[in-house]
């Protein structure tokens, strides 16, 4: 018995080992990632579900490595969250953001762009002036930029938090909730926070209709949504029957694959003008 203990304890080092080279690995081929230019965003279009017309596009990071293929945001961006790197990323996907939003406006479609911003970028005391000349920078008035945070970004520091997104909002930035109901969702925050849109997360619309209990978890954001005036945003819509239900129930704005998949730019110009000509025949 004490010589399998002893095997197994070996056999614990050694993954242990492995999975910390694995890391180090991980966030050494990150650290390169911007400058090998192997980062790119695609745009997934939000539809208002009562005019059924593109309001605007949520930009999403992708890293397509060499070697390892496409890696899930939701695999390296921890990551790069928990070793700082996200700084630098955020700021050149708000920069990439911005200037997509700029040729979009000159092409015709001036669509609002949102782009999410890590609890880690929030902290940082220059983040607002920051964002502020990254706009100036590529002359975007600030309506036409929403930040996506996540509940998370007020714990730390819930009076910092209150400041900085104040002094955007007061700029004319606007405010998501993201993820609302997957964290440690507080009134509080809501009460506290100068928000102006809150994010049903796609876990809760994957089974509306078929599942109970996520029904009536997306029914009562809405109407939370609707006491508090925030505009409601469902992501994750796959189905007519979701977008049918929603729409019905006052959820004034939508996300997700029956719509279209996040886009490289050019697909996604392309689906803006093929979406309303759709709409307006
Ligand atoms: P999120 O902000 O909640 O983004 C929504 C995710 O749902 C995206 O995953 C999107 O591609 C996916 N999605 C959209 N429509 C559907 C649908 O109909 N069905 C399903 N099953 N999924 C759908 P993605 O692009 O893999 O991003 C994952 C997460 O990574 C994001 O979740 C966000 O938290 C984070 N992320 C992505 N880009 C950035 C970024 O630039 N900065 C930061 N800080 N985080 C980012
Ligand atoms: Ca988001
Ligand atoms: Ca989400
Ligand atoms: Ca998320």
């Amino acid at each position: 018995a004490k010589q399998k203990g002893r095997d197994h304890f070996q056999f614990y080092v050694a993954s242990i080992d492995q999975e910390i080279r694995d890391r180090k690995q991980l966030e050494k081929d990150m650290a390169q990632a911007l400058s090998l230019n192997q980062l790119h965003l695609v745009y997934q279009p939000q539809i208002n579900l009562e005019t059924k017309r593109i309001i605007g596009a949520e930009a999403l990071l992708r890293w397509d490595h060499p070697v390892r293929g496409l890696v899930p945001p939701d695999y390296f961006i921890p990551v790069a969250e928990s070793n700082g790197s996200i700084v630098e990323i955020g700021q050149w996907v708000l920069d990439q953001a911005c200037m997509q939003a700029s040729r979009w406006a000159d092409i015709g479609i001036p669509l609002r762009i949102a782009v999410n911003l890590s609890a880690v970028q929030l902290r940082r005391e220059q983040i607002v002036d920051d964002i502020l000349g990254t706009l100036r920078r590529h002359d975007i008035p600030a309506g036409r930029l929403e930040l996506e945070v996540t509940e998370t970004s007020f714990m730390t520091n819930l009076a910092d938090a209150v400041a900085k997104l104040h002094s955007l909002n007061r700029a004319g930035i606007s405010i998501a909730v993201d993820d609302f109901g997957t964290g440690y969702s507080s009134l509080t925050y809501l009460k506290k926070m100068p928000v102006q849109h809150l994010k049903i997360d796609k876990q809760f619309i994957r089974d509306l209709l078929i599942n109970e209990e996520d029904t009536r978890i997306a029914n009562t954001i809405i109407d939370l949504g609707r006491s508090l005036n925030l505009t409601v945003v469902a992501e994750g819509v796959e189905t007519a029957e979701q977008e049918y239900y929603l729409s019905q129930r006052g959820c004034k704005l939508a996300q997700g694959y029956f719509f279209s998949k996040p886009l490289r730019p050019a697909d996604f110009e392309k689906f803006v003008h093929e979406f309303h000509q759709k709409v307006t025949e």
